[in-house]
């Protein structure tokens, strides 16, 4: 007692629903098998409840992987415009934040919404809730699950990452991974805030809940957005961006004053009998200002300090050299960075070269975008390229 179908997906979350829909589409009988009693809790909770589903701007160099040209393909075959094209059908409004990013008017709940009906319209089963108990290949693949044992050529696995267990991510994919020989990067939360040692921060907690517009940098990547003081560390979208890329151990730099020449104004004012707490507060939030200049220093008159001391102070604010201990981790990360390594796949279909039949697509593989729609495009873009090879 097999059920037969063209295609079984595994995960129907993003990237799931819109290979299933793309195949159904082209007439492939598919069935969708999904865990969690709830659809797409993840597309629910994204971009603040508004699912910020793509960026106008989306390019290879959006995404980290150790393969970096491995995106390109699919992101140019499936582009925002294709998924804004699918909005328009369904009536769903939408509107640009910042710099390309796209967010629905009405909530996410559209964009499921929208995936669910497509899905329905074109024949998509549904296995849910239900668990996978068992994958085995012969002539095709054999899928055991508690809800019965299904048999299709074509396995697609796309459930997703490790973040936000608490909403159903699980290692599965990397399971799979494992089970058919497919080689897989380094896993590591992504857009995470970062956190430091409690007695080293003990000068910063009291500015909890501050913000500044920063340039963040590592090595060669740096993003100008805001950073957010916390308790434990930082965090803001300056910090969330540059954390994918961080490397533990090493040193974050931080100018906090990206508009300014500080050295030069410093120079400027040097003879200046105001407080240096007061000064900064012209340039900085006004809790800032108070612990660099009482922390950092001894607060006193700008004049009473000597040049050397005021030219360090300079290159201070402009290159605040930190080193976090660690991210807050999986439950408080919005991507999983690393996963299924892209050099075993085939960018035009996500077929592994080595098993025929098997795909996997989304955030389960090693392509991570940056923050602001990037990683829904790469889920829409993957699994696309997935159903019009399945
Ligand atoms: P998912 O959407 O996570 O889907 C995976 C599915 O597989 C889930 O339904 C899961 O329940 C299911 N599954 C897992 N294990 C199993 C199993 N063993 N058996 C069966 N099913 C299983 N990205 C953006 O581009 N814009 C945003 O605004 C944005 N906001 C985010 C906010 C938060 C809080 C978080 C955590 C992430 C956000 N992301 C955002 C990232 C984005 O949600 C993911 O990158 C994207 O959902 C990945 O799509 P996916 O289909 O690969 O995985």
């Amino acid at each position: 007692d097999t059920t037969r179908f063209d295609v079984l997906i595994v995960g129907a979350g993003a990237a799931g629903m819109m290979c299933a829909l793309t195949a159904a589409q082209r007439g492939r009988s598919v069935l969708l098998l999904e865990h969690a009693p709830k659809l797409a809790e993840k597309i629910r909770i994204s971009g603040g409840g508004r699912c910020n589903f793509t960026n106008l701007h989306a390019k290879p160099d959006n995404y980290l992987s150790q393969n970096p040209h491995f995106c390109r393909s699919a992101l140019a075959r499936f582009t925002p415009q294709h998924f804004i094209d699918m909005l328009d059908r369904h009536g769903i409004g939408y509107h640009e934040k910042t710099l390309g990013q796209l967010f629905c008017n009405d909530g996410s709940e559209a964009i499921i919404a929208m995936l669910r009906s497509e899905c329905d319209t074109a024949g998509v089963r549904w296995c849910m809730p239900c668990s996978v108990e068992k994958i085995e290949r012969s002539d095709a693949f054999y899928v055991t699950a508690s809800r019965g044992r299904f048999r299709a050529a074509a396995l697609v696995i796309a459930t997703g990452g490790m973040s936000i267990p608490k909403i159903g991510a699980t290692p599965f994919g990397y399971k799979v991974a494992e089970q058919f020989g497919i080689p897989m990067t380094r896993l590591k939360p992504g857009l995470v805030p970062l956190s430091f040692h409690p007695e080293e921060w003990a000068m910063y907690a009291g500015l909890s809940g501050a913000s500044v517009e920063a340039v963040v940098s590592f090595g060669k990547r740096s993003f100008r957005e805001n950073l957010l003081f916390t308790h434990r560390g930082l965090s803001g979208p300056a910090i969330l961006q540059i954390s994918s890329y961080w490397e533990a151990g090493k040193p974050l730099s931080i100018d906090l004053l990206p508009d300014h020449d500080v050295r030069e104004i410093f120079l400027q004012q040097r003879g200046s009998k105001m407080l240096l707490s007061n000064f900064l507060a012209q340039y900085l939030p006004k809790r800032l200002a108070e612990i660099v200049a009482t922390q950092w220093l001894e607060n006193k008159p700008l004049n009473q300090y000597a040049e050397k001391e005021l030219k360090a102070l300079a290159d201070k604010l402009k290159a605040w050299q930190v080193t976090p201990t660690g991210t807050l981790g999986y439950s408080k990360a919005e991507v999983t960075c690393g996963g299924v390594d892209t050099h075993a796949l085939s960018s035009r279909t996500m077929e592994c070269n080595e098993v025929p039949g098997l795909y996997f697509i989304g955030e389960v593989m090693d392509v991570t975008g940056q923050l602001g729609g990037y990683n829904f495009q790469w889920a829409w873009s993957s699994a696309y390229a997935a159903g019009q090879a399945v």
